[in-house]
């Protein structure tokens, strides 16, 4: 059961919010997780801001895994995007940033990639990973959260304030018995039997990137979630250990003619296996797109930037992506937000547009949709202080709903 809601919590809906939230009072033992006391304040600044009239810009949120590149591969039309972009100085006059539901590195390494696969300067602070917006859980900075997940992920969590942090190995070298399908494993345990290195109890589980070794990772996020207060080995009846999952992509689109599976998918496996094994829901809180999490944490970035460029703010902004379900799905929920959907990605290439996450624009490629937003923005839109005036023009003009 997902918990979190954090598109009804930002959009000023927290009635919403606290109808979900006691409902899952009810049947669990845990809270929804929300975003600390510091981010809920920032987001509903930045919404008391964005109904003020002034000078305000537009701004782009890109994805990068099918629009920019495709595995390894970087698209040509996206450093033509982005040539031309540059070569109109809207680099310099249009606030941007890469919104994408991949991590497992630092914000830091990302912009360096996409600095070097784009030819344009990219800063760390217009990178949102699938797991920046953890950033703003400061509620779990002194607490014991086991992290799972590829990468750096102890030095990418200690960037963001969490003391406390634990991994797979951690937990495999404190409870050696656990993890045993492996039967290599079993055969050197039998060898040479190990002395445990105990830890603190886990307090909180965060699934950063997507896990290898899906069996121990289950079995090990299992036993923690039918633990008594984080001690694998002990049992009870409710579920005491908060999960958030920082993407929900099922699927994702590699060099392979086919996508590949996700963090999504492993989440339903994890809770496949705690509803056979309890018969309950497993709750959990998602971060990425198309949660509004992800999406309250990069549009106060677009706004600072912006503000940073002169204007009074952000207007709107468009999210260039290639997956209706992450991508358009978050842009269309959010009132200041336009999809402009590619065909370079897991989208269906045989379809004008998607039937159940239908885009404000759909594009051949990123370099179209860049096209699109400086047509825009010839338009003079930005010159318009997200008024009503200017709601209109885009309605207009989006009623075409297919540009290609
Ligand atoms: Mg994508």
């Amino acid at each position: 059961m997902l918990l979190s809601a954090g598109i009804a919590l930002n959009r000023g809906n927290r009635r919403a919010w606290t109808t979900l939230a006691r409902k899952v009072h009810s049947k669990g033992s845990i809270s929804p997780i929300a975003p600390g006391a510091a981010a809920a304040a920032a987001a509903a600044a930045l919404q008391q801001q964005q109904q003020q009239q002034g000078n305000r810009a537009p701004g782009i949120l890109f994805d990068i895994d099918g629009v920019l590149i495709r595995g390894n591969t970087v698209l040509n039309e996206a450093k033509e995007a982005f040539q031309m972009l540059s070569k109109r100085h809207l680099l310099k006059n249009i606030p941007y940033m890469f919104v994408t539901n991949g991590g497992g590195t630092t914000e830091a390494h990302k912009a360096h990639q996409l600095s070097k696969w784009l030819h344009v300067p990219v800063s760390e602070k217009q990178v949102v990973l699938s797991h920046t917006p953890l950033r703003m859980y400061e509620q779990y900075f002194n607490k014991t959260v086991l992290l799972i997940g590829q990468g750096p992920l102890k030095e990418i969590a200690a960037s963001y304030g969490f003391q406390k942090t634990l991994d797979l190995d951690d937990m495999r070298k404190a409870f050696p018995l656990m993890d045993i399908v492996n039967m290599k494993v079993r055969k050197q345990l039998k060898s040479h039997p190990p002395t445990p290195i105990p830890v603190p109890p886990v307090e909180a589980i965060f699934v950063m990137h997507d896990p290898l070794e899906w069996e121990s990772c289950l079995q090990v996020l299992i036993d923690l979630l039918i633990s008594k207060d984080g001690v694998p080995g002990t049992l009870d009846s409710k579920q005491h250990i908060p999960i958030i999952f920082s993407n929900a992509d099922f699927l994702w689109m590699a060099e392979h003619p086919q996508p590949r599976f996700g963090q999504g998918a492993f989440r339903l496996c994890l809770e496949a296996l705690y509803k056979e094994l309890t018969g309950r829901d497993l709750l959990y809180t998602q971060l990425g797109k198309p949660f509004g999490v992800t999406y309250d944490y990069a549009e106060k970035l677009l706004n600072e930037q912006a503000q940073k460029l002169g204007y009074d703010g952000l207007s709107y902004f468009y999210m260039v992506g290639d997956n209706p379900r992450s991508d358009v799905r978050g842009a269309n929920s959010r009132q200041n937000g336009r999809s402009v959907l590619v065909r370079t990605g897991v989208f269906s290439p045989h379809l004008d547009n998607d039937p159940s996450d239908p885009a404000h624009f759909v594009v051949p490629h990123v370099r179209d949709a860049v096209q699109l937003v400086m047509r825009h923005f010839d338009d003079g839109l930005h010159h318009h202080g997200g008024s009503d005036e200017l709601h209109a023009h885009f309605v207009q003009k989006s009623r075409t709903r297919s540009e290609k």
